[in-house]
C-alpha cells in the first residue's frame, strides 16, 4: 500500500463513519440527486481498502461492492469527476458483471468526495441504465452535492472530536460508552475505563505559558493514541482530564494499561522553544464487573473515587477499584 493510501485510509478512520447505521442526512442528498438529474440510482460510496462502502444508496439494494476496477476508483484515483457516457463503449468496463449482468449499467457520473486536507474519502455517484450526457450544469450540480456530503461529514467529525487534541469530546464519548456498556452486559465481557488528570496543570502554563500548555496536552493525546489498541476509545472530557474506554479488558489488566501510559507519559517531554517540559498524571480505574455498575455515570464516578485516592496519596500514581 502507498503512502499516501495508508494516510488516506486513516483519514477515513478518523470520521469513523465506515459501517455506520444509514442516516437522514446523507439520505435526503441521494434522494436530491437522484431527483435533481433524474437517474434511477445515486449513491454515496466510501472508499475502504479493498471495498467500496454505501454510506446513502438509492436504487440499489447492496450494502457494498469490489474497489478493484470499479467506476469509483476511476473516479478517486484521478480525484476529478468521472463520466462514462456509454459503458458498453469503453474498454475499461464493458464487459463487467455491473455492465452485463442484472445490473445494466450504461452510464456512470461521480464526484470525488475530497476533505480539506486532500485525501478523496469516496463518491457520489450517479448511474442510469441507458447511455447519456450531462451538461456542464449538471455536473456543477453533481460537484455541489458532493460538497455537500462532504461539509456533512467534516460537521460531524468537528462535533465529535476535540479541536486541539483530535480525541473524542465528552458527548460523542458518552454515547460510545453507554453503546459498549450495553455490549459488554450482553455478552457479559469485561468493560474498564481510565480517567486521568494532569497534576499540577496551572502551574506548567504559569511557567512555559498557554501555547506550551497546549502543546503537553497535544502531545499526551498523541501518546494515547499510540497505546490503546483500535477499538479503545480515548477521549478529552475536560480541560486536562481525559479518559480512555477498554472493552474486553479485565481490571487488572486496565491497571496495566493504566500504569503503561503514565510512565510513558512521564518519561516523554515535550519540546517547547528550547524547554523539556515534563509532566505527571494521575489514574483512576474502574471496571464494571468489579464494581458492580449500571451506567455510564456510575462507572465514571467509581474512576473519579480513585482518581481523587491518586491526587491524595501524592499524585503521579494509579489507584483502581480493586486494587
Ligand atoms: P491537580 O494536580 O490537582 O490536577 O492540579 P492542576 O493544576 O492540574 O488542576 P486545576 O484543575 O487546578 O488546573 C487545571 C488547569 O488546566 C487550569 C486551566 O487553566 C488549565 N487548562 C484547562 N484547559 C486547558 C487548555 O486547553 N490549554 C491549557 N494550556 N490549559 C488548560
Ligand atoms: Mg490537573
Amino acid at each position: 500500500m502507498t503512502y499516501i493510501e495508508n494516510r488516506r485510509l486513516q483519514e477515513l478512520r478518523r470520521y469513523a463513519i465506515l459501517d455506520t447505521e444509514p442516516e437522514e442526512t446523507f439520505d435526503r442528498i441521494t434522494r436530491l440527486t437522484r431527483e435533481l438529474l433524474n437517474a434511477p440510482i445515486a449513491l454515496i460510496t466510501l472508499a475502504d481498502e479493498n471495498r467500496l462502502w454505501f454510506k446513502s444508496k438509492q436504487g440499489v439494494q447492496l450494502d457494498e461492492a469490489s474497489k478493484d476496477g470499479s467506476f469509483c476508483a476511476h473516479a478517486l484515483k484521478n480525484g476529478q469527476p468521472f463520466v462514462v457516457e456509454d459503458t458498453t463503449l469503453d474498454d475499461r468496463f464493458k464487459d463487467k458483471e455491473i455492465v452485463r449482468g442484472e445490473y445494466n449499467i450504461r452510464f456512470y457520473a461521480g464526484v470525488p468526495l475530497t476533505t480539506p486536507s486532500g485525501y478523496h474519502l469516496g463518491v457520489l455517484c450517479i448511474m442510469d441504465h441507458k447511455p447519456r450526457k450531462l451538461t456542464c450544469e449538471q455536473l456543477a450540480s453533481l460537484y455541489d452535492m458532493g460538497r455537500m456530503v462532504i461539509d456533512e461529514i467534516e460537521l460531524r467529525s468537528l462535533a465529535a472530536y476535540d479541536c486541539l487534541t483530535g480525541l473524542q469530546q465528552r458527548q460523542g464519548f458518552w454515547l460510545k460508552a453507554r453503546q459498549e456498556l450495553e455490549r459488554s452486559k450482553r455478552y457479559d465481557s469485561d468493560l474498564s475505563l481510565l480517567l486521568f488528570d494532569v497534576d499540577g496543570f496551572k502551574g506548567i502554563n504559569a511557567s512555559y505559558g498557554h501555547a506550551a500548555g497546549d502543546r503537553v496536552l497535544q502531545q499526551l493525546a498523541d501518546i494515547c493514541r499510540c497505546q490503546i489498541r483500535a477499538f479503545d476509545t480515548a477521549a478529552r472530557i475536560g480541560g486536562e482530564q481525559f479518559t480512555i474506554l477498554l472493552p474486553q479488558t479485565e481490571i487488572t489488566d486496565a491497571y496495566k494499561i493504566a500504569e503503561r501510559i503514565r510512565t510513558t507519559i512521564a518519561n516523554t517531554p515535550t519540546h517547547y522553544c528550547d524547554n523539556d517540559i515534563f509532566i505527571t498524571t494521575s489514574f483512576g480505574v474502574a471496571s464494571i464487573n468489579t464494581s458492580n455498575v449500571y451506567s455510564v455515570t456510575e462507572l465514571l464516578r467509581v474512576a473519579d473515587k480513585c482518581l481523587y485516592q491518586a491526587k491524595s496519596k501524592g499524585r503521579n500514581r494509579t489507584v483502581s477499584v480493586a486494587a
